[in-house]
């Protein structure tokens, strides 16, 4: 698994999900209904890295 340089992984309570989204996902949201981002980063919250990303496949397996 991939971690930062503090030791941070996915599943740490440090680990931040940076999730972005395009313009239509953003509009189907402000409605309720519930869109897939565009990407998803894991950031650390104690040394502020981005130290990981869901990938092309595993965005369309991740649970929501
Ligand atoms: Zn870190």
């Amino acid at each position: 698994m991939t971690t930062c340089p503090c030791g941070t992984d996915r599943t740490s309570p440090n680990a931040e999900e940076i999730r972005q989204y395009t313009k239509m996902s953003m509009f189907l949201l402000l409605f309720g209904v519930s869109a897939v981002p565009s990407s998803l980063e894991f950031k650390c919250k104690k040394c502020g890295q981005i130290f990981d990303r869901l990938n092309a496949d595993e965005l369309k397996n991740f649970k929501y």
